[in-house]
């Protein structure tokens, strides 16, 4: 079924049996007043004849009675035992008509052969000093005349009622349809002719419908910019592998056409096949790093200054640099230990790369955060560059870059890591004078 459909027909039934039950306790309230105050007007009259049989005590009860007989109606009175002692109306229709001696008050409503009564039983004493039962009986027929007319009045009170309902239901699923339906045709547009169409948002209420077409508008812009960058990504992996798969290969057609006796051409070629493949091998682990990196792989408790004093060891064991740490205590905060020094490890390799004297590294502790600055005194970087340095690929001096090994992703993959930590990393550069990275993380109980 249609969720217009539904809408429809939910709104519809739900008025429905609302009205059915507003318009029946209106029925059965005016019944039961109607009825009320019928038997109260009875029960007065057998007050009234009470009292005036009292006042006129020499006239006989039964004449006396005949005074009070309702016009729809009759007076009867029965003796605790026998027949009864007056029928005022001898009427063949009142003959049957249920009734009955009783010492307490009784007020009913009697259906007798399809019509309906008001009956007042009340004991009274009677002329004999007898105690008696006095019957009086009212067809209602006004009430039954006014019950017909409301039940008619409220039937096409309902219909009239149900008719608007039925348009507001219709109005109301138009309302909440029209953007679901602009949504679903934008999407299957977008699908069909792989687009990124976005709906108009135009001047209407904020309301939920207008926040699920803002939030659409927003995945299709950030599902945009994930396939931009994917492309990009895509086409500059693809550029960056294609330079050593051709010197690799011209290479080996070198070989191939003047190797066979010439040893030093052996030799210089499989160095440079040798350097190539290596570059390829780092760039495509780089690449799976990057893919990898975009969470957290385990928490645990990673003691910080252990890894710089290790990553600082493996450097200066390596390259014989000068590198300076300036740090005191451990200090400890949750994260991938890995990850963490794979961070350390490309900002102290950049540094190194980047300029040719001494590297200084070093840690403040704040209340909750803890930074890491690794300062080195190269070249520094154009501050028109500092924006894109973490864009993947993307290399300042790149004639130096390549010599030094470098593939542009080192910075990408440190940015994507200390983002998953919910840290920031930040770069303060001076041309001719050096670089400070600088790397701030939560430090997390
Ligand atoms: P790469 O593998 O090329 O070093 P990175 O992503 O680590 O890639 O760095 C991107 C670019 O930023 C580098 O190519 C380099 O030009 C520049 N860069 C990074 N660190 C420094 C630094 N400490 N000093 C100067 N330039 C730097």
């Amino acid at each position: 079924m249609k969720l217009r459909t539904k809408i429809q027909l939910f709104t519809s039934i739900f008025m429905l049996v609302l009205i059915i039950f507003i318009n029946a306790s209106i029925y059965f309230l005016f019944y039961q007043n109607s009825v009320e105050s019928e038997l109260d007007e009875l029960t007065d009259q057998t007050t009234t004849i009470i009292s005036r049989m009292k006042e006129n005590q020499d006239i006989p009860p039964g004449e006396l009675l005949k005074a009070f007989i309702p016009a729809d109606g009759m007076i009867r009175v029965y003796p605790e035992i026998g027949e009864p002692l007056v029928r005022s109306k001898p009427d063949i229709d009142y003959e049957n008509f249920p009734g009955e001696y009783s010492n307490t008050e009784v007020r009913e409503v009697i259906t007798y052969q399809e019509d309906r009564y008001a009956v007042v039983s009340r004991p009274i004493i009677w002329s004999t000093s007898e105690i008696v039962t006095l019957q009086i009986v009212r067809q209602l027929v006004s009430l039954e005349e006014n019950m017909k007319n409301l039940l008619y009045v409220l039937i096409l009170a309902s219909i009239l009622m149900i008719v608007p309902i039925i348009i507001a239901g219709n109005l109301l699923a138009r309302f909440l349809l029209q953007p679901i339906k602009a949504l679903i045709s934008t999407m299957r547009e977008n699908m069909k002719h792989t687009k990124w169409k976005k709906i108009e948002l135009d001047n209407r209420s904020k309301d939920e419908l207008y926040e699920m077409e803002k939030t659409f508008n927003e995945m299709i812009d950030s599902l945009k910019d994930n396939y931009e960058m994917q492309e990009i990504f895509v086409s500059d992996a693809s550029h960056e592998l294609k330079t050593p798969i051709s010197i690799v290969k011209s290479y080996a057609q070198l070989l191939e056409r003047r190797g066979k006796d010439n040893p030093e051409l052996v030799k210089e070629s499989l160095e440079a096949i040798h350097s190539e493949a290596n570059r390829m091998q780092k760039l495509v682990e780089q690449m799976l790093s990057l893919a990898k990196n975009k969470e957290v792989q385990s928490t645990e408790s990673v003691n910080v200054t252990e890894i710089l004093e290790e990553t600082i060891e493996t450097f200066i064991g390596a390259y014989g640099r000068e590198i300076e740490l300036e740090l005191n205590t451990p200090i400890y905060i949750q994260g991938d230990r890995d990850q963490l020094k794979q961070v350390i490890y490309i900002l102290i390799d950049n540094a190194l790369k980047y300029s040719d004297s001494s590297v200084n590294v070093s840690t403040e502790k704040q209340e909750n955060q803890l930074s890491i600055s690794v300062t080195d005194y190269g070249a520094g970087i154009p501050k028109e560059e500092i924006n894109r340095l973490f864009e993947r690929f993307y290399r300042v001096d790149k004639a130096r870059s390549r010599n030094t090994g470098g593939t542009g992703l080192g910075l990408a993959i440190a940015k994507a890591i200390i983002n998953s930590h919910g840290g920031t990393i930040e770069v303060d550069s001076k041309i001719g004078e050096g670089t400070t990275f600088k790397v701030v993380l939560p430090i997390k109980e």
